[in-house]
């Protein structure tokens, strides 16, 4: 397959008309101008020419479902706040560190699970429907995908809507722990405020220190969301599966991710070893610009919605 576009260059102009994004589910996007219509095009020829698409997607997609992401500038969570996510080995070893992150995340559950997809989860399940769409990797741990309806989906990083034991393995209903939170801390309350890309909200230690964490019902062993913290690696059969999935696809398409993880990163590395085009829609610049060859600067849901599928 042969694509007849260019690379556009970092930083090229864009459209005038200024599109703003301050209110309501858009307080976590970053400012953007409307997408120059020109480079939509490009996008609908690429679009055109493919038949098993590859989607990766990241923060970006969700930040127009009202969950922040981490970096962005002036509206990600670590340009607004010192807080910074769970490290793996800190959640392993420390029980105390349990306690605050079970806590926080029975605070930012009921938020955070009521979010719901957006224009551009529901044009990529679209796509998955008209055979479109290959496969689908997403690095969030938000659900939206598969509450979108996505079947041909694989979450590189896990997803907080499910439970693990660290001793057994059995995976459960990140919905049923919340109901064993209530029943083991009847009296516990604390209020949620900003709620960060995985759940956790910020909440005071003195009241962490009373707030009572169960364990496994099989086993005993120690509960973990189902997602990989900062400092774990996918497993390696999960990232062969991605990678088989690559190899079948004609054509790659990031979506709203910066491409800063390498665990999302090496796909495109590896499409781009093996030839296949790639194509990137997000705000701002990404790690593999240089390997693109489009890139459509814009608001995802806005630009997924103008692109024919069929
Ligand atoms: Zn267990």
């Amino acid at each position: 397959m042969r694509f007849l576009v260019r690379t556009l260059p970092l930083g090229a102009p864009f459209g005038n008309r200024a599109s703003t994004a301050s209110t309501g589910a858009l307080s976590f996007v970053p400012p953007c101008r409307s997408t120059d219509a020109q480079y939509v095009e490009q996008l609908q020829d690429f679009m055109s020419q493919v038949k098993h698409l590859f989607v990766m997607t990241g923060a970006g997609l969700s930040t127009e479902s009202g969950i922040p992401d981490y970096r962005s500038e002036k509206v990600g969570l670590y340009a607004r706040t010192d807080r910074r996510p769970m490290e793996h080995m800190e959640f392993i070893r420390s029980a105390k560190s349990r306690q605050r992150y079970w806590a926080r995340n029975f605070v930012g559950w009921p938020q955070f699970s009521s979010h719901q997809p957006n224009a551009a989860h529901r044009a990529l399940q679209q796509w998955e429907e008209r055979s479109k769409l290959h496969w689908l990797v997403t690095q969030n741990v938000d659900a939206l995908h598969s509450k979108a309806g996505q079947k041909r989906l694989t979450e590189l990083h896990g997803c907080t809507h499910r439970v693990i034991c660290l001793s057994c393995g059995d995976i459960s209903a990140r919905e049923d722990l919340q109901r064993h939170f209530e029943a083991l801390n009847p009296d516990w309350t604390a209020h949620a405020g900003a709620v960060a890309p995985d759940g956790d909200v910020f909440v005071e230690d003195e009241q962490v220190l009373h707030f009572k964490v169960p364990s496994c019902e099989c086993c005993g062993g120690i509960l973990k969301p189902d997602v990989t913290f900062f400092g774990d690696t996918v497993s390696k059969a999960k990232v062969q599966f991605v990678h088989e999935r690559l190899a079948e696809s004609d054509a790659v398409l990031v979506v709203g991710s910066s491409l800063q993880v390498y665990s999302g990163y090496r796909f495109v590395l590896a499409a781009n070893d093996r030839k296949i085009p790639i194509a990137l829609i997000n705000i701002g610049p990404t790690r593999a610009d240089h390997l693109a060859q489009i890139k459509v600067s814009g608001r995802c849901g806005e630009v997924l919605s103008l692109i024919q599928a069929s």
